[in-house]
């Protein structure tokens, strides 16, 4: 072993001591947070891996930024088997991976391909910080020196890299070995050698330990920095909520009676995987961009929230970690301090910024869970909700009308109630909107019609129905909201209830996904899900006339991005014959919000301009005659919409259900 070797075992010692060190550190901050099981189903978490982590799918919603770092990420992939090389032969000089035979000809020739691509990239990657000045990547100074410096450290890599391949080709009399297949290190060596020589054994050897140590500052450089997502996106996309009820929030148990805290007030409130969340933000900025609150000049960020939640981990964990008792640390709360009130008050809960987050932090679930420490333990919330909070607890609607009036929309439809006969095949889940708001009304006739011609056996609660539970529960207020949910389930179980359908997304996203938390297991369909069918089967026959009407639909955030239901409110509409659907830009999975998701309905929007009319605007610019809908709130916020632009008369906000009755042969 020559005196090489024993430097580099020393530095090599001395570099993994140190990670090992700050791991560690990290993961006894992790344990400050509470339990939580995440390790459940390992074969669907490990194909999200394979799509998201490894297959970059997320990161690829933005094609142009999407593709520089699938270049990045791959390359950096790539380049580990030269890292790994390079390390070994610390040990032992000699050593090549040339014993991998083809697959080791392949590794090369792709290693000297993606060195090129990564220089491209990461001179793009500069380019767009230092020159374009994207705005979602304008982060602060820190942020920009942090992404700089990583951004550098990489390009070092591949010039260390590069520089070692060439001069060990020229030292081999420009001979590759038999597996090794690099055609641009031998260019570049032509290039650069005349043949072996005590420069190139000189080149080698400063290349080599360029590269060595290049990788172990910058190994040691990530947990530091923003970009400790390096190390910790893979888990953390390997932990994240699963299945079809990722947006579910998770229940409080509010019979434990040693439960201190309701919700979040400081970091130690949250789950280890959302303080994993904040060590794995890499400030791309993607959720901001995606914000209708962020786009309307609201004061939230998601990025910031869960940046702000790495900040105060930082600060706080190592005192709860090493057992500190008193510290005037201890005096702040993320709540308040970092996190401000006005801020988790702005979230429309719409899933934009999980949507688009590549690494999959859960924004949403964090705000909530701090909204509910403002309800449950502060009492802490705007004006507005202390009389939609009352409104539930006595009317069971957030409006003040009367429970007793909730079925008089169904008055002379011929519609029975369970409590007259429970044997019909669906329930018809009305909602609140459906129930009591006067424009919505006429959806639920308009739909209760459909069925009725189209054969559909469904009867109704009638009084005995009450609000879903969704507005509480998005508000923080878990306590009024299991309560309904609790009251629901029992009278759906008491009639044996097995398949629910509702024109309503949010009954039908938490009737759907959280009423199993609570023992009231459904098969629930949206209402756009049952007039595609019956459209479908011919059950409902559409007229042929040709209307000439232009129609754009607007994708409700509960039944789209939460229930990926984008066809079927679309299909029937489609098939209506002379009228023409078209999209705004902002569609589908990039749809923006209507601003009345997660009880922003019930608030007054008094920040910044108003999300409503920014999406109306685009409604409107599509030159459509009618906005379609399928929900009661995007449908009260586009009407008022079209109201503030004056267009009331040109332009008619309706539901699906509308639009198929009166373009079918029943009306
Ligand atoms: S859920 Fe919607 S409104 Fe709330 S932070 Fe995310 S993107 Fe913004
Ligand atoms: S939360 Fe996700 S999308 Fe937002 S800045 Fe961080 S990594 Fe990017």
């Amino acid at each position: 072993m020559g005196t090489k070797n024993i430097v580099f075992i020393v530095v090599f010692i001395a570099a993994f001591g140190f990670l090992f060190y700050n791991f560690k550190r990290i993961i006894s901050y992790l344990k400050v947070g509470e339990q939580e099981n995440r390790f459940d189903h390992p074969g669907v978490r490990l194909k999200n891996v394979l799509k998201i982590a490894l297959g970059q799918s997320k990161i690829l919603r933005d094609p142009v930024a999407g593709s520089v770092h699938v270049m990045i990420f791959w390359g950096f992939l790539i380049f580990l088997f030269a890292v790994v090389e390079a390390l070994i032969q610390g040990f032992y000089t000699p050593f090549t991976f040339e014993f991998l035979g083809p697959f080791y000809s392949l590794i090369t020739l792709v290693q000297d391909i993606f060195s090129v691509l990564v220089i491209l990239a990461v001179l793009y990657a500069l380019f767009r910080r230092y020159i374009q000045h994207v705005p979602r990547l304008e982060h602060g100074k820190e942020s920009r020196l942090d992404a700089t410096i990583v951004l550098l450290l990489i390009l070092c890599v591949v010039i260390a890299m590069l520089g070692e391949n060439t001069a060990q080709i020229a030292n081999n009399n420009f001979n590759l070995s038999k597996f090794e297949v690099r055609p641009l290190s031998a260019f570049l060596s032509h290039l650069f050698y005349n043949g072996p020589s005590a420069g190139a054994e000189f080149a080698f050897e400063f290349f080599w330990w360029m590269h060595i140590l290049v990788v172990l500052s910058f190994m040691n450089f990530l947990p530091y920095s923003k970009h400790f997502h390096v190390f910790t996106s893979i888990p953390n996309v390997y932990f994240h909520k699963i299945g079809k009820n990722k947006f579910a929030l998770k229940p409080l148990d509010l019979e434990d009676e040693n439960a201190e805290q309701f919700g979040v007030a400081d970091i130690n409130d949250l789950t280890w995987k959302q303080i994993l969340d904040g060590y794995t933000c890499t400030e791309c900025g993607r959720c901001f961009d995606a914000c209708p609150a962020a786009a309307t000049g609201k004061d939230l960020s998601p990025r910031e929230i869960i940046i702000n939640i790495r900040k105060r981990t930082k600060e706080k964990a190592p005192l709860l970690a090493a057992g500190v008792e008193e510290n005037e640390v201890y005096e702040k709360t993320l709540i308040h301090n970092y996190v401000k009130d006005n801020e988790l008050w702005a979230c429309t809960t719409c899933g934009a910024c999980m949507q688009e987050c590549p690494v999959t932090i859960e924004h949403v679930d964090a705000i909530v869970d701090m909204r509910r420490d403002l309800v449950l333990m502060e009492s802490e919330f705007p004006n507005e909700l202390n009389s939609v909070f009352k409104n539930l607890e006595t009317n069971f609607t957030p409006w003040a009308f009367n429970s007793q009036d909730r079925a008089n929309w169904a008055e002379g439809l011929n519609i029975k109630t369970m409590a007259e006969d429970s044997n019909g095949e669906y329930l018809f889940w009305v909602g609140c909107a459906g129930s009591f708001d006067a424009r919505y009304q006429k959806v639920s006739k308009a739909f209760a019609t459909l069925m009725q011609n189209a054969g559909v056996d469904f009867r109704i609660l009638g009084t005995e129905e009450k609000c879903n539970g969704d507005t509480a529960r998005r508000l923080g207020n878990e306590y009024l909201a299991q309560m309904m949910m609790q009251e629901n389930i029992e009278t759906l179980n008491n009639y044996g209830v097995k398949k629910i359908v509702t024109s309503c997304p949010h009954c039908f996203n938490s009737l759907q996904h959280e009423y199993p938390q609570f023992g009231g297991n459904f098969e629930v369909i949206h209402h756009s899900q049952l007039l595609n069918k019956l459209v479908d089967e011919g059950k409902i026959k559409l007229k042929d006339e040709n209307l000439k009407s232009k129609v754009t639909y607007h994708d409700s955030c509960y039944l789209g991005r939460y229930n990926d239901i984008y066809n079927e409110p679309r299909a029937p509409i489609k098939k209506i014959k002379g009228i023409e659907l078209v999209e705004m830009d902002r569609n589908k999975d990039k749809g923006f919000c209507c601003g009345a998701g997660g009880g922003r309905m019930f608030l007054e929007e008094t920040e910044g301009t108003r999300i409503n009319e920014n999406r109306t605007k685009e409604a409107l610019a599509t030159n459509a005659d009618i906005i379609a809908s399928a929900c009661p709130f995007c449908m009260t916020m586009l009407n008022d919409g079209v109201k503030s632009f004056d267009k009331s008369e040109e332009v008619e906000v309706k539901d699906i259900a509308e639009i198929i009755l009166e373009n079918s042969l029943i009306n």
